[in-house]
């Protein structure tokens, strides 16, 4: 009866999680694609930071923008100024101590404030983080300019992935859902939830072939 019950109660997560996965993600046809940012821009793209200090944790988010998408040549940051010196910037990012998150996909962030949101304290908001501050910084900013170039969330899973995986919200990013976006389709995909190596930092195979696609580089 107990075991019964037991694969009855599964059965309905695994209902109620199919669920609630169509209705917040919905699939690339549902959604309009999102703004594109232009060669020009993507080849001189300009960044501000509108809060003061943390100038290591800034230079490992610069460092890593650059290593995974600078010199694969999809996006080009050519500067990294505050806020208050360069309002024209077109990604603008904050630091609080909450969940990082972009308010929306591609151009669709240009001249936002809030557009991108980083977390450098994890205080409050992915606690284990602060043993190795740096791999949680470098892995959710290449996470986080994957939604920049337009692509959403994924939550891809392995039978031997954590079951916790999937019980993660995929409302990380956008609050429009109409922003539509990009799929990826990999299980090593820098925009997968369940993918355990995230902390790498690197772009996967599936992820340059998308980027390179919907590029067009
Ligand atoms: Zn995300």
């Amino acid at each position: 009866m107990t075991i019964i019950h037991n694969i009855m109660e599964f059965m309905i997560n695994r209902w109620r999680l199919t669920l609630w996965l169509v209705a917040s993600a919905p699939a690339l046809s549902a959604g309009a694609a999102p703004a594109s940012w232009t060669s020009a821009e993507r080849q001189a793209f300009t960044v501000c930071w509108d809060a003061p200090g943390f100038p290591e944790e800034k230079s490992w988010v610069q460092d890593v923008v650059e290593r995974e998408y600078g010199h694969r040549g999809f996006l080009n940051a050519v500067s990294w100024r505050d806020c208050s010196e360069a309002p024209e910037a077109l990604l603008h990012i904050s630091i609080f101590d909450q969940g990082a998150h972009t308010l929306a996909l591609g151009r669709n962030l240009a001249q936002r404030t809030h557009g991108l949101v980083l977390n450098f304290t994890f205080r409050h908001w992915s606690r284990s983080c602060q043993t190795n501050p740096k791999a949680c910084i470098e892995g959710i900013a290449v996470h986080e300019f994957g939604h920049v170039l337009g692509l959403r969330d994924a939550l891809i899973s392995h039978p031997d992935d954590p079951a916790s995986c999937g019980g993660q919200s995929l409302k990380h990013t956008t609050e429009d859902e109409d922003d539509g976006g990009t799929s990826v389709a990999d299980h090593d995909s820098v925009m997968n939830y369940c993918n355990p190596s995230w902390r790498g930092a690197v772009l996967s195979a599936g992820d340059v072939a998308v980027l390179k696609e919907i590029l067009g580089d």
